[in-house]
């Protein structure tokens, strides 16, 4: 499954639990994904891979994808413990994907968006030329076609690999939502956990709602960098979204299960359709057709003796 930097493999063998890496309590896998990995006991946001994503957020079957054919180049000859080039064509086999970026076209409950999701299991969601042309593309058909633009954002940062040219990538997104801007255009900023580093510092943070999911890391450098540099005890849950919230970084924070009805709303006002019909359309939950509600269906066997053994009592 997908490798984070944030928490390391927890698997256990076989693969049917896994550990939650807040509170630590063994979650069955299949009923842990179609919660959209979220823990059932504490609550926890896992790192969502982008295709999952995509599925939790477009109508089914509506989305398009585009520019899936741009790679990235090795322009600095970069040798890390692998070579750039070698590492980006490991990377492509292993997640079936051409960078950490996925772009298209789709309706959210109808009503018509550019989605940009970023896919942190590739190269840790890093943001290089790639990722880069792919958000300020979005964004300028987002202008031309009149959409609202949602991106996803969930990122180490910028990618070393690719020197200044990774760098360049934050003016041009940027560039990019100011001229959405002018034309009367609306973007949305989901930050998932983790959002850090460049993707922080330019498109995450300029877009015009600034959304959150609970307890994401969003920040631009790491908590242990900035200890170091100013000398001094951070405060308790610095850089968290809560954190966030509480001094006005973000607007909102909204739990993955009810992210897709927010979204529709936000993106209803935006466009001058009714908010209140989109919110209340068919998803009370926030669980789209093609992920099985969250399992009430097959839980573990335990509970229902429980509840009868009450219920006899
Ligand atoms: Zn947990």
């Amino acid at each position: 499954m997908a490798w984070t930097r944030f928490g390391k493999k927890k698997d256990m063998p076989g693969g049917l639990w896994i550990k939650c890496e807040n509170c630590g309590q063994m979650l069955f896998r299949k009923e842990f994904e179609q919660r959209f990995r979220v823990c059932s006991a504490c609550g926890y946001h896992f790192t969502l891979p982008g295709r999952e994503r995509v599925a939790l957020t477009a109508d089914p079957g509506t989305f398009e994808e585009l520019y899936k054919n741009l790679v990235a180049e090795d322009r600095l000859g970069f040798v890390d413990r692998v070579p750039y080039a070698e590492k980006l064509k490991e990377t492509g086999k292993k997640t079936g994907e051409s960078d950490a970026m996925i772009v298209g076209t789709c309706t959210i409950k109808g009503l018509p968006v550019v989605l940009g999701v970023m896919n942190f299991s590739f190269m840790g969601g890093s943001m290089g030329m790639v990722v880069g042309e792919k958000v300020a593309r979005a964004i300028e058909l987002a202008t031309a076609r009149k959409l609202p633009v949602v991106l996803f954002c969930c990122s180490g940062g910028a990618r070393m690999h690719e020197g200044p040219i990774s760098l360049m990538q934050m003016a041009k997104t940027c560039g990019a939502l100011a001229r959405l801007n002018e034309a009367g255009g609306v973007s949305i900023s989901v930050m998932t956990h983790p959002t850090t580093g460049g993707v922080t510092a330019s498109f995450a943070s300029v877009c015009d709602v600034l959304i959150a999911e609970p307890h994401a890391l969003i920040g631009f450098a790491g908590p242990r960098v900035i200890a170091t540099t100013i000398k001094k005890e951070l405060p308790k849950g610095f850089q968290r979204a809560e954190f966030l919230l509480e001094k006005g970084q973000i607007d909102k924070i909204v739990p993955r299960a009810s992210l897709r009805d927010e979204v529709a709303r936000l993106v209803a006002y935006a466009t001058g359709q009714d908010p209140v019909k989109a919110f209340k359309e068919p998803w009370e939950t926030g669980v789209p057709v093609e992920v099985a509600a969250p399992a009430e269906s097959e839980p573990a066997p335990a509970p229902k003796k429980k509840v009868r053994a009450k219920t006899a009592e």
